[in-house]
């Protein structure tokens, strides 16, 4: 049984009083959930001020990004180690990173296995550019994103987030017929390299537009385990009716 998943990627939203204020009001709501693993991933100025308000919640922290060195001359990076203090996991290769900050699979590996060795447990996000999808080429370039990533990481806890980026930020989601057969890709691909176990114990989180309204026709698919959420997960009553929504339907599964 995977335990399904939904994330909240602020992106660069919310300073550290608008991040306070967020929390609070989503806390209680989120608190009374308990067969969904809920994630809010704020910008790093405010995970110290969340870490003690979620103090004693179910809910986890993550961070967006970091760097892979554990220490040193690297002006203005965070290290592995200076998160673990903080979150219990962390946002790698987001589409974002790799479009504007030219991360490559070689670079968000070396991201992901740093996060482990820190004890964080990675979000590893995956996904086609438009123009990809529209030459057929989604399972190859999905393929080549996952290729250095190592049975180890499976193991030690790492969720994937299958994010079509014609999808992210633009109101256009996928279906989830489309979304669950990508992942249904994604499963096989995996099980292929590292054997059927891993493959099906990995959670492949969707992520694109997700809102409340949206949520249940993607958690209902077979192959999605929950959502990465971006602009909605900035509305407390739209994360809560994602992540309420995701408990009813998944518990009567
Ligand atoms: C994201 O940034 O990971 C994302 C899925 O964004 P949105 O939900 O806004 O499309």
């Amino acid at each position: 049984m995977r335990i399904p998943m939904i994330a909240g990627n602020w992106k660069m939203n919310t300073t550290v009083a608008e991040a306070v204020a967020l929390i609070k009001e989503m806390r209680p709501g989120l608190d009374r959930i308990d067969n969904v693993d809920k994630v809010v991933c704020p910008p790093f100025v405010s995970l110290a001020a969340l870490k003690e308000l979620l103090a004693g919640s179910s809910v986890k922290l993550g961070a967006q990004n970091l760097y892979f060195e554990e220490k040193g001359a690297y002006t203005g990076e965070i290290s592995p180690l200076m998160l673990a203090e903080l979150c219990q996991m962390v946002i790698i290769g987001h589409s974002e990173r790799r479009q504007y900050f030219n991360e490559t699979v070689e670079l968000v590996d070396k991201k992901v296995q740093a996060a482990l060795k820190a004890g964080l447990k990675p979000i590893l996000c995956i996904g086609e550019t438009p123009r990809e999808n529209e030459a057929g080429k989604t399972e190859e370039v999905l393929t080549r994103q996952l290729s250095l990533t190592a049975k180890q990481a499976y193991h030690s806890g790492l969720v994937l987030a299958y994010e079509p980026i014609w999808a992210i930020g633009t109101g256009k989601a996928a279906t989830g017929g489309q979304a669950d057969q990508t992942i249904g890709f994604i499963r096989r691909h995996i099980a292929e390299q590292h054997g059927r176990e891993i493959a099906q114990s990995v959670r492949i989180l969707y992520g694109g537009s997700v809102t409340a309204d949206n949520i249940a026709e993607f958690i209902k698919q077979p192959e999605i385990d929950g959502a990465l959420v971006g602009g909605a997960s900035l509305k407390a009553s739209q994360f809560l009716g994602i992540v309420k929504q995701t408990s009813e339907i998944k518990r009567v599964k």
